[in-house]
């Protein structure tokens, strides 16, 4: 199993885990990155959208109308999924640059 360091504390921690068991802070992990992209985020961003379309339908007419709508949104998607990426690829830095990288993982 490998592991990687801790994006708040540096402590090793299972490559997979959410959460740092030493202090908490919730990690980016490529399964956390995938997820929040491809379900949660367009989740959200379909409930905010649906919920103005639906629920305040005049306000958006008076305001940005549904094609400002639908931009926005993507626009939010894009912006959200390139920093979910970037926290990931910042976590993948963080184990590119220590020293003893896992290389040696045939010795057991
Ligand atoms: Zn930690």
């Amino acid at each position: 199993m490998s592991e990687l360091p801790c994006v708040s504390c540096g402590a090793d921690i299972p490559a997979e885990a959410s959460n740092c068991p030493h202090c908490g802070q919730r990690q980016m992990t490529r399964s956390t990155a995938i997820g929040y992209t491809t379900v949660g985020l367009p989740v959200v961003l379909l409930g905010i959208g649906g919920t103005l379309a639906l629920g305040v339908p005049s306000l958006l007419d008076a305001t940005i109308g549904v094609p400002g709508l639908v931009v926005t949104l993507v626009a939010v998607y894009c912006l959200a999924a390139v920093g979910f990426l970037h926290a990931y690829a910042k976590r993948r830095r963080l184990l590119d640059e220590r020293p003893t990288r896992s290389g040696d993982e045939t010795t057991q």
